[in-house]
């Protein structure tokens, strides 16, 4: 591990405004179960870790909206077992359980988990090119074994997918992200506007701007319907996903899908959610139109259809 210093932050605004002094060389650490794997592996280098874990960005309050507000330290734990989220939220509670194991959701939390990096193996092998570690390097996985990766909104330039449970059931939630800049200035990005395609800078993974802060994440007020969030992966537990699915339902068939697993942020598509009513097959197509998958990673589209054929029967009981 390389050298670097450390300091606490005493107020979001401070935690931004000290990553400001040196943007590209400073991370902010949270629960620090992906950022210190990945210092320790030596992909992440950062000369200085802003600690902001005293910061009491720990609750979950209710909005004058009917939502709530999560603040970017509550663990996933604390998250997934609130009785409002799993009342009013149950895609959410779900997602974040069939993430990780129990230690690691003990310690990771709300804003750490929208930023855990990609689980692509190329990205992990500081041996091999990869344009994400190092930008301009090459990917390795394109010609490479790409059976995990996107089958949607991929590039030339990489073909990575976003690792993330509980992004996903944010992203059928419609979330809201909510920000401080090093200037004081907040905003609130919505999660449809939050992550990036790899395009030609897939080291640039989402909307925020050098040193800005998540603060919160906000959810609107509850849909009702039922909730569902299937994983499909290699291992029952401890594993990340190769498709997954969340769904909000209501009777009368109408609905949202957002899916995981098929690329560089959670997908979802308006068209697909129009279709929810008229079938499996009609939704699986309006959601994976323009998908590109390789050899290796189209079984993921058969997966797919598959499990929002299993959550729709689940749905109808
Ligand atoms: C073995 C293993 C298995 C896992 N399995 C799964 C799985 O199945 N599904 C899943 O979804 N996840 C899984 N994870 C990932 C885990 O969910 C993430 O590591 C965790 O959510 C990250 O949260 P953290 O608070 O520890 O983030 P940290 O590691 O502290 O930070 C991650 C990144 O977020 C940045 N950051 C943190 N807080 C803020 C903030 N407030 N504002 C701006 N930037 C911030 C940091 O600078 C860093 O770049 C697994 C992890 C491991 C190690
Ligand atoms: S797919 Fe992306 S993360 Fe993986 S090797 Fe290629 S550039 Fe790197």
């Amino acid at each position: 591990m390389k050298p670097f210093s450390y300091e606490r932050a005493r107020s979001p605004a401070e935690a931004a405004a000290l990553a400001a002094k040196a943007p590209a060389t400073s991370r902010f650490i949270a629960g620090g179960t992906n950022l210190l794997d990945l210092m320790k592996l030596q992909i992440e280098t950062p000369a200085h870790l802003i600690d902001v874990n005293g910061l009491s960005l720990d609750k979950i309050e209710p909005t004058a909206a009917g939502g709530l507000r999560i603040g970017a330290l509550v663990r996933n734990t604390d998250l997934a077992a609130d009785e409002r989220v799993r009342r009013d939220y149950g895609v959410l509670s779900r997602a974040l359980l069939a993430g990780a194991s129990g230690q690691l959701r003990n310690r990771a939390t709300t804003a750490g988990n929208l930023l855990q990096r990609t689980r692509c193996a190329y990205f992990y092998d500081v041996n091999l090119p990869c344009n994400k570690r190092t930008p301009g390097s090459g990917c390795s996985a394109i010609k490479g074994f790409s059976r995990s990766l996107a089958v949607l909104g991929g590039s030339d330039m990489c073909i990575a997918t976003h690792p993330s449970d509980m992004a996903v059931a944010m992203r059928v939630l419609d979330a809201e992200i909510e920000t401080v800049r090093p200037d004081g200035r907040t905003r609130t990005i919505p999660i449809a506007d939050f992550y990036r395609l790899p395009g030609n800078t897939p080291h640039v993974e989402t909307a925020l701007t050098p040193a800005e802060f998540i603060t919160a994440v906000t959810v609107p007020r509850p849909l009702g319907g039922t909730h569902i969030y299937k994983k499909i992966r290699d291992r029952a537990s401890y594993a990340f996903a190769l498709v997954s699915v969340a769904v909000v339902l209501q009777r009368d068939g109408t609905g949202r899908l957002a899916a995981g697993g098929l690329a560089h942020k959670p997908w979802r598509v308006a068209a697909a959610d129009a279709a929810l009513g008229s079938g499996t097959k009609t939704a699986a197509e309006a959601l994976l139109a323009g998908a590109k998958p390789t050899t290796e990673n189209a079984f993921k589209l058969v997966l797919t259809e598959r499990a929002i054929g299993a959550v729709l029967a689940q749905a109808k009981g």
